[in-house]
């Protein structure tokens, strides 16, 4: 109706033109724009599409090759619980102080920097797989390299097989760190067979992965672990333009008593200066005042430098992107926008189902399948992937994430939805958690009792053939 009278016509004889062009539309329905083009074309009239880009954050600027510095690695510690994640961060922390730090006490800022012969790496406060790969499916991904922690007394656990299919999902190097070599019922070389299993072929043995030594108790082996990270990171040629307007991802925040909200952010690319209007999520702002993990005051801040921002309007959320606009007027506007968006859709970005894959194949959207199998045993899960991966073509290739026995969790949906996958949940169910946060991040969760049906629902969705399920 509304297009009609634009165009001065009566709303009927327009619905009966869209029937001509095989549109059956009624006089209250939404006209979708390609639609309304043809209608346009038709009666030889112009239209254009109204651009509304509210709350759209400024494109970063291109940056010309020789702009691009080397800028320091960032690191996650991942492993299993108990295999001493915390206790490595600390002796990393602690046996490298350089002599002009001595006296500057370390603040708890999300990240902490530690140098070794000039050079510096940025390490994350929160170790595991769970915090990294939960900002990853939020859009934000901050880690170079991941040390991935097992304890020389216990092996390879469940958290370590996740948390090495969460590095290699997201493609992120892993520096293995065996630990606790200081016990007597050490057994590093188990160790490395385990690794092996999973993949993880030790350097000595003819494979690419780096396995270092270390006590964290006793702080041995941490300069070889610190080496072998810088020298990763090398290998990775870790570059970024320092001379533009700073990007980063807010790692944490809080509300401080007295400095109001306090977001710690890791500048991705550009500089970030004291002074510069920033918008944060839906929070804007001035950089009132930074500060280093340290607590030393920051006047500036370049690529990978994770600095505490005081000045913002409100607490930020970790995973938001960090842009700096042109003032403070802008960040408002672009803030404002942004809440007024947010009431109106959550935004989450189409996933993969098993049912839309056939769709998604031919607008050429996707051309792999990311699967993650649960299932109450082992041997199950293995026959399952065996038979998921056969089914891999030439138009889709099906890559199997991750795999293990025990009910789906919400870690699985969390690796799901950063990596558009789907879950395969074999004589398994999700907790209540997990299948909360598939809803919310619309992941397909499929249930199986019969190998059979797997792969003949897989193949039927290869085809365009499979019924939606209700
Ligand atoms: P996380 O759960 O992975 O963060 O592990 P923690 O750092 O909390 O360590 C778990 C336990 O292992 C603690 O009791 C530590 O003291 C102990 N631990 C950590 N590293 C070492 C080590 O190198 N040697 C020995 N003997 N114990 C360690």
């Amino acid at each position: 109706r509304e297009f009609a009278e634009l165009i001065k016509k009566a709303p009927s004889e327009v619905v009966r033109d869209l029937l001509f062009m095989k549109y059956m539309l009624k006089i209250n329905d939404v006209l979708p724009f390609e639609v309304a083009q043809k209608l346009a074309d038709k009666y030889g009239i112009n239209i254009e599409k109204k651009v509304e880009n509210k709350g759209e954050l400024p494109e970063e600027e291109k940056d010309d090759p020789a702009s691009l510095k080397p800028r320091p690695p960032i690191v996650t510690v991942m492993g299993h619980v108990d295999h001493g994640k915390t206790s490595l961060l600390d002796a990393i922390r602690n046996t490298n102080v350089t002599a002009k730090e001595v006296g500057g006490i370390t603040q708890h800022i999300g990240a902490s920097t530690v140098e070794l012969n000039g050079k510096k790496i940025v390490f994350l406060d929160t170790p595991g797989h769970e915090a990294f790969t939960s900002m990853r499916s939020r859009g934000a991904q901050v880690t170079d390299i991941a040390v991935l922690v097992v304890a020389a007394d216990d092996g390879v656990m469940p958290q370590t097989i996740e948390a090495i299919n969460h590095a290699k999902a997201a493609k992120v190097p892993i520096i293995v760190a065996i630990n606790k070599i200081d016990k007597p019922e050490a057994n590093p070389d188990r160790v490395k067979q385990e690794l092996a299993e999973y993949g993880l072929i030790p350097e000595e043995w003819g494979g690419d992965t780096i396995c270092i030594p270390v006590s964290a108790l006793k702080k041995q082996g941490i300069n070889d672990l610190l080496e072998m990270i810088l020298l990763v990171a090398e290998m990775q040629e870790l570059k970024a333009n320092p001379d533009k307007k700073a990007r980063g991802i807010v790692i944490e925040a809080r509300l401080d008593k007295g400095r109001g909200p306090v977001a710690t952010a890791i500048v991705q690319s550009g500089t970030l200066r004291v002074g510069d209007a920033i918008i944060v999520g839906t929070a804007y702002g001035k950089v009132r005042a930074m500060f280093d993990d340290k607590g030393k005051r920051l006047k500036e801040a370049g690529p990978s430098t994770p600095v505490e921002v005081i000045g913002l309007s409100e607490v930020p959320e970790a995973g938001d992107l960090l842009v700096v606009v042109d003032d403070e007027k802008k960040a408002r506007e672009l803030a404002e926008a942004r809440k007024e968006k947010m009431k109106e859709t959550r935004f989450v970005s189409q996933k993969v189902t098993l049912e839309d894959l056939f769709n998604q194949m031919q607008q050429g959207n996707i051309k792999e399948l990311n699967v993650i199998i649960k299932a109450d045993v082992q041997g199950s899960v293995e026959a399952l992937k065996q038979a998921i991966l056969k089914l891999s073509s030439n138009e889709l290739r099906v890559n199997v994430l991750h795999e293990g026995v025990g009910i789906i969790t919400e870690t699985d949906v969390m690796l799901a939805a950063a990596s558009n996958a789907i879950i395969i949940g074999f004589n398994v169910r999700p907790d209540s958690k997990a299948k909360d946060l598939a809803e919310r991040e619309k992941v397909d969760i499929r249930l199986y009792r019969i190998i059979y049906d797997v792969i003949d629902d897989i193949e039927k969705a290869l085809k365009g053939l499979l019924e939606p399920e209700y």
